[in-house]
């Protein structure tokens, strides 16, 4: 028995993060973990937020190194934000390293930022809440109908400044959307994170929702992947226990394993579980 892989961990490579990849390493593995996968982010136009090639070969002799050292599997991958007019660029830096996994996200509508407080502030301004939530949906179903990721990160990471658990954005008021993310998805055979830094934001809970979760598992969607999203060492591997029972709870019973981007799935009874 062994505990589930972390898939979603970013190292201070870009300036959201303030641990290096031993920090991080160390920290999972003193948590039981044996892999884990360190994903900067790769955010064209932004150069602090856009992890290089060289960088990432760097990361691939540490982590052999690391590795044996501390008992921990580290596997390295990209979190991609996609951009329809520069395709060309994300494409060619899909290409130029021998991935682990990459997460597509979209963390940009309408030009703002909606993973960062002011951005996602601002649009719920301008356009409403519910506005918000489904122009974010339609950014997410256009990324993943591009088939270019292996799984698409936090699906609906607008409720991160937009949500209490209190004051809730009603699903039914994107529902439609949420279908057509899940068909995007099913369609393109692309596959989704549940993102666990939720539990510890204001919205309280992973991402995607629990009805969000039911209706992917409805669509069959997957592979499926867990991460913790830290982007501290004290972070890693954080709830990921408890985004395991969200995943159950929607009637999931797999997860997938990456390495060298190709899937393999095992069934939950295969995972060791902390509570
Ligand atoms: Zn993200
Ligand atoms: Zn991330």
């Amino acid at each position: 028995m062994s505990r589930p892989t972390d898939y979603h961990l970013h190292s201070n490579t870009t300036e959201d993060s303030v641990a290096t990849v031993e920090q991080l390493a160390r920290a999972a593995a003193a948590r039981g973990f044996a892999e884990i996968a360190v994903t900067d982010h790769f955010i064209l136009g932004y150069d602090n937020y856009r992890v290089t090639v060289e960088q990432l070969e760097a990361h691939r002799a540490l982590a052999k190194e690391l590795g044996g050292k501390l008992g921990i599997k580290i596997l390295l991958g990209a979190e991609v934000d996609y951009f329809e007019d520069r395709l060309p660029e994300i494409r060619a830096f899909l290409d130029s390293f021998d991935f682990d996994i990459v997460i597509g996200a979209a963390h940009f509508v309408d030009g703002r930022g909606i993973a960062a407080e002011p951005g996602a502030k601002a649009l719920v301004r301008d356009i409403g809440r519910t506005e918000a939530f489904r122009r974010s949906l339609r950014a997410v179903e256009r990324a993943a109908r591009s088939g270019m990721f292996d799984v698409m990160a936090h699906l609906d990471v607008i409720r991160k400044f937009s949500e209490t658990p209190e004051d809730r954005e009603p699903y039914e008021n994107y529902a439609e959307e949420a279908e057509r993310v899940a068909d995007a998805l099913a369609e393109s055979g692309v596959g989704f994170e549940v993102n666990c830094r939720g539990f510890s934001h204001s919205t309280g809970g992973q991402y995607p929702g629990g009805e969000f979760l039911s209706l992917l598992k409805s669509r069959g969607v997957g592979p499926v992947t867990v991460g913790s999203d830290a982007h501290t060492a004290r972070d890693a591997g954080a709830d990921i226990d408890r985004g395991i029972d969200a995943l159950r709870a929607a009637g999931f019973d797999r997860l997938a394993r990456f390495e060298r981007r190709r899937a393999t799935l095992a069934p939950l009874e295969e995972f060791e579980f902390k509570r």
